[in-house]
């Protein structure tokens, strides 16, 4: 297919395109042809700002050429190993390297094709590691309201969407949700953390009143909430989660699908709020977006477990075709030395400043009702439209990709995530641009 790939229906007509509602989609077609840093090239050959990192993935930027180069040499040279039983030399190493930039205490990474499966994976480490412990009663999960784990049965029953939920029947058994932490009544325009909801935590403590410590295996949540529209953890909150999971001999999960790589200013989430979790979740950034990977990293004491544990237990029974594939671990290789060369995991928090600034700037803007932030990540929160939730922050989304800037929506709230090469004068574009849209009575 050519880059001239034009709007008939005949063009689009075979592919069910993910998360889209394709009826309307293919009547008014959005694609991308190419990209270079930090913009996109439309197929009616446009520039547009790439405003959210992708899919909150391409941190180092588009197409960059350590990334480019590692995965053609690795093509080249060797293109798949079975990945049980046997190995290639490249999925050490990268796993070695992870471990470098990793929070203390991580030890070992767990290969997946991305977040879903890296959830998935690591609920069942979870489950896994209670029995080889010997604490096989320990079979509940607990998730949060409005998290995000990706669209496997696993993921989708601990994640607290009910979009995402309502179609697929009772999903897993034994799971529960503790409160999410948007309290916009009390924490609106809060730049950074927010003061008001750390005892929202406490949660927790009630679920093991109600089911027993010796029932629940673990606990998973995003540091900052992404996809449901930027929850940013209040102050405390994590620690506390943390506190109550060591009072119970509870896992702490952290999906860092997101926030993993550089999005705030560290190389992962747990480092910039001090709080370790035991089993941390990533893909998106391992790889710059660019080949399907995802990472579980694990403490010591998780992996020596399975090590030590009784015979019978010995192999944790979980892995994939493409657990540590060449191409991927060599993009994943290509992305680190990127991410080293230009500083990237830190960047962030240089940014930070100037980034809430002019983020905050558009507080004026007509139906502008929250503004939040942390490191290179905004969110903005219009009034709904009465009747027509949505609309307005789509419209938003519209209009911004026809003026050349490519935003992310989430019921009425604006994502922004821009890749961690952004200069100065590239927010202001950014900025100035949903200034704009925000001006034009959306
Ligand atoms: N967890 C989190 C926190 C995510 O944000 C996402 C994707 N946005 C996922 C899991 C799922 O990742 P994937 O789409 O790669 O399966």
């Amino acid at each position: 297919m050519s880059n001239r790939l034009t709007s008939t229906p005949n063009d689009l007509r075979a592919f069910w395109m993910p998360f889209t509602a394709n009826r309307q989609f293919k009547k008014a077609p959005r694609l991308f042809v190419g990209a270079k840093d930090m913009y996109y090239t439309t197929h009616d050959g446009r520039q547009v700002l790439d405003g959210t990192a992708g899919l909150w993935c391409v941190n180092a930027g588009h197409c960059r050429p350590q990334i480019t180069e590692a995965i053609r040499e690795q093509a080249g040279e060797l293109d798949y190993a079975p990945a049980f039983q046997l190995g290639h030399p490249k999925a050490f190493e990268l796993a070695n390297r992870l471990v470098d930039i990793a929070p203390d205490g991580m030890s070992h990474v767990f290969y997946t094709n991305s977040g879903s499966e890296s959830v998935d994976t690591a609920l069942k480490i979870a489950l896994a590691y209670q029995r080889v412990k010997g604490e096989g009663t320990r079979t509940r999960l607990i998730g949060r309201e409005r998290g995000y784990h990706g669209i496997n049965f696993g993921g989708m029953s601990v994640g607290g969407i009910v979009g995402n939920r309502k179609m697929f029947g009772t999903l897993l058994a034994g799971v529960d949700h503790i409160r999410h932490t948007h309290q916009p009544d009390k924490n609106a325009f809060t730049k950074g953390q927010p003061e008001y909801g750390a005892e929202l935590a406490d949660d927790l403590e009630r679920l093991v009143n109600l089911h027993d410590a010796s029932t629940i295996a673990a606990v998973i949540v995003e540091p900052v909430a992404g996809s449901t529209g930027v929850l940013i953890p209040p102050k405390g909150y994590l620690q506390r989660l943390r506190e109550i999971c060591d009072k119970y001999g509870i896992l702490l999960i952290f999906d860092e699908v997101i926030t993993g790589f550089g999005r705030l200013g560290t190389p992962f989430a747990t480092q910039y709020f001090d709080v370790k979790p035991d089993i941390i979740t990533t893909a998106k950034g391992l790889t710059n977006g660019v080949i399907p990977m995802g990472a579980v990293f694990v403490t010591s004491e998780i992996h020596d477990a399975f090590m030590t544990g009784p015979e019978h237990l010995i192999e944790f029974a979980h892995g994939y075709t493409y657990s540590g594939n060449p191409i991927a671990s060599a993009a994943g290789i290509g992305t680190l030395n990127t991410y080293r060369d230009e500083g990237l995991l830190t960047r962030a928090s240089e940014l930070a400043p100037y980034w809430e600034e002019q983020l905050h700037s558009l507080r004026d803007c007509p139906n502008v009702i929250d503004i939040r932030n942390i490191g290179l990540i905004g969110a903005i929160e219009l009034a709904p439209i009465a009747g027509e939730p949505t609309k307005r922050a789509f419209n938003a989304f519209l209009k911004a990709y026809e003026d050349g800037l490519l935003i992310r929506t989430t019921g009425d709230i604006i994502a922004l995530s821009p890749p961690l090469i952004i200069t100065k004068d590239q927010i202001d574009e950014l900025f100035g641009k949903l200034r704009k849209v925000l001006l034009n009575n959306i």
